[in-house]
């Protein structure tokens, strides 16, 4: 049986609160747990809001918490070939179109459609889908376009994406509507045409984080039940790019005093507040009611047996 491999993926945009810590936590005991691999996936794609002393910081945060990674972080912004020659494979395969409809023509298209009484349906983010025809431009038509408007971003064709692959599923060891047998229905298509790449971040977080649990080998993904409908897509990009399919566990998040998840602008959540203030590491633990359960455990390792 090969070893399972875990990962903890933070973006340095701002400071870990309270919930990365429960997040942190919980994936390294069950990593450990189950005799597994811990990794550090620093998620730095977006250059604008990313910053190397919030990297810092989550590292010397996540020491004192007391969690070890088994090899050096992996940073994204390092990575950027990986993730093109994964757009290349898929654009080759002709599942990605460029769109050249900007937020605020997005907003008004929608606008127009819903005024004219056509619900217009939105993704699990809450996002109307993309209501541009360029999916369907003819290729001289498109090139001329692009050469006019480099400035755009990259979108999978979804319902094409769709037709070459059967079902799709996941298998959850977490929360969610998860099924006598384990494994979660995915609904890609719920995504709408989702941005891939951009022309100014030749990547999103949708692609490079399929990418990179594949090339790290991650055979268990930990992370919050923010993240449960995005896996549908990452099963999608998975099937498409023949990577292989990870196990997944969604865990609750921690919220705030009006059950709100708590924002990076949240500073009295901080680590770095709390430590500052004299709280230790066992205060922490008590206070996100930290704990991967017996249940989690054993769920994970019978999983293990049948996948590994
Ligand atoms: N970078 C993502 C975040 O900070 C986590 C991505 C993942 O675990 O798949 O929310």
């Amino acid at each position: 049986m090969s070893t399972p491999v875990f990962r903890f993926a933070p973006s340095p945009n701002g400071l870990l609160h309270l919930g990365h810590a429960h997040a942190a936590m919980l994936d390294h005991a069950l990593a450990r747990g189950i005799g597994g691999r811990f990794l550090l996936r620093i998620e730095d794609i977006d250059t604008t809001r990313c910053r190397p002393e919030f990297e810092a910081a989550i590292l010397d945060d996540l020491a004192w918490l007391g969690l070890h990674w088994d090899e050096p972080p992996r940073r994204q912004s390092e990575h950027l070939d990986a993730y093109a020659t994964a757009l290349d494979r898929l654009k080759a395969m002709g599942l990605i179109y460029p769109s050249f409809l900007g937020r605020g023509e997005i907003r008004a298209r929608v606008a127009a459609l819903e005024a004219s009484g056509r619900p217009w349906p939105r993704d699990p983010d809450g996002a109307p889908h993309y209501p541009g025809d360029e999916r369907d431009l003819d290729p001289a038509a498109r090139a001329a376009r692009l050469d006019r408007e480099p400035h755009v971003v990259w979108r999978l064709d979804t319902a094409k994406a769709l037709t070459g692959v059967g079902p799709l599923s996941w298998r959850e060891t977490g929360a969610g509507p998860v099924g006598e047998t384990g494994r979660v229905a995915a609904d890609p298509a719920a995504w709408g045409d989702p941005v891939l790449a951009r022309w100014e971040v030749p990547t999103s977080y949708h692609l490079s984080v399929i990418v990179d649990d594949a090339l790290q080998g991650v055979t268990h993904v930990v992370r919050g039940r923010d993240l449960f409908h995005a896996t549908a897509l990452h099963r999608l990009l998975q099937t498409l790019l023949g990577l292989p399919e990870p196990v997944f566990h969604h865990h609750r998040l921690v919220t705030d005093a009006t059950g709100r998840k708590l924002a990076k602008s949240a500073a009295d959540t901080a680590l770095a507040h709390l430590r500052a203030q004299g709280f230790t590491p066992d205060d922490i633990r008590r206070a996100v009611n930290w704990q991967a359960t017996a249940r989690d455990l054993d769920r994970l390792n019978r999983v293990l047996r049948e996948t590994l």
